[in-house]
């Protein structure tokens, strides 16, 4: 009996749709899937950015086109599923990429926890939990229509332990983990054992993001919570987009075939690590 398929990617012709595909570590995730063979749509609600994306992989032979979707608009997605199949055909892959946090739902010197605005923490919980589901509905009818598809949610470290400081991030991410192991289930059982969902838990990378929390704005040098972080990761660094991508291709392809509902720590070692 052969363990292994020689063609251990499998995503040559595959339509892989990545949402808040315009940002720093899905842009990433995007090109090199593109050099895997797969048509990718780069979602974004910034549809200059989502184009600049895709430019940035057909002109490195890549097949890609950029799409204006909020994710968080059911009709968006709708109508971006529309055009995503009639550019690329079937969607096989969703990849749900976006989300994020932001100052405002921040504790710190200037703000309290008692007095973060429940807009600012609403808007986390949004983006980074309802901002899965949506398009997990929407594209996920097409799979069971399919009675074939593959989801990857991105949560994050936050989901296994909270980090200080970004309560709704923390506990919107934790939901991010519950939803996909829910999913999985659902899918599995009501509609096809072919139609897979796991996620990824990206350790820290030096992003957008996070830039203000881990870095000083004037030197670069890093933050106290920049420093602790280096040091409760055994690796000693942050991590880099690449390093998704080994973690991502064994997710989306039939390496992964008997996976579903898990999420796997991308990190360093960070999660492994006591802190003694
Ligand atoms: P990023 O801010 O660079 O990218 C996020 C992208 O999502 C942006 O391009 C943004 O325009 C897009 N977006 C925002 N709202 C949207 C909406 N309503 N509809 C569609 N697109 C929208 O962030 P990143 O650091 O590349 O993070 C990507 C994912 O990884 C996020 O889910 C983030 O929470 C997660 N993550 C990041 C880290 C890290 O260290 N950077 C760690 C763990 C998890």
């Amino acid at each position: 009996m052969t363990l292994i398929d020689p063609d251990t990617t499998h995503l040559a012709g595959k339509t892989v749709v990545i949402t808040g595909g315009a940002g720093v570590l899905c842009a990433c995730i995007a090109e090199n899937l593109a050099t895997l063979g797969a048509r990718v749509a780069v979602l974004d609600i910034r549809p200059d950015a989502a184009d600049e994306a895709a430019a940035r992989i057909r002109s490195a032979g890549g097949q890609a086109v950029g799409f204006s979707c909020d994710v968080l608009e059911r009709a968006s997605v709708e109508q971006t599923t529309k055009r995503v199949t009639e550019t690329f055909g079937p969607v096989d892959i969703l990849i749900n990429g976006a989300g994020g946090n932001k100052a405002q739902a921040t504790t710190g010197v200037q703000q309290t926890f008692f007095d973060l605005p429940a807009e600012a923490l609403q808007w986390v919980f949004n983006l980074n939990l309802m901002g899965a589901i949506i398009p997990s509905q929407v594209f996920g009818r097409v799979m069971a229509e399919q009675k074939q598809g593959i989801i990857l949610n991105i949560s994050s470290m936050n989901a296994f332990r909270p980090l200080t400081r970004i309560p709704a991030y923390s506990a919107a991410k934790a939901g991010v983990s519950n939803f996909t192991q829910w999913l999985a289930v659902h899918m599995a059982q009501e509609y096809s054992p072919a139609i897979r969902v796991n996620a990824i838990a990206p350790g820290f990378f030096l992003t957008d993001q996070n830039r203000f929390l881990l870095t000083e704005p004037e030197t670069g040098a890093l933050t106290p919570r920049g420093q602790k972080i280096i040091e409760h990761t055994p690796m000693g660094r942050f991590g880099s987009p690449e390093d998704l991508i080994g973690t991502v291709v064994w997710l989306i392809t039939p390496a992964s075939a008997f996976v579903t509902g898990i999420v796997v720590p991308v990190d360093g070692g960070f999660s492994a690590y006591s802190g003694v």
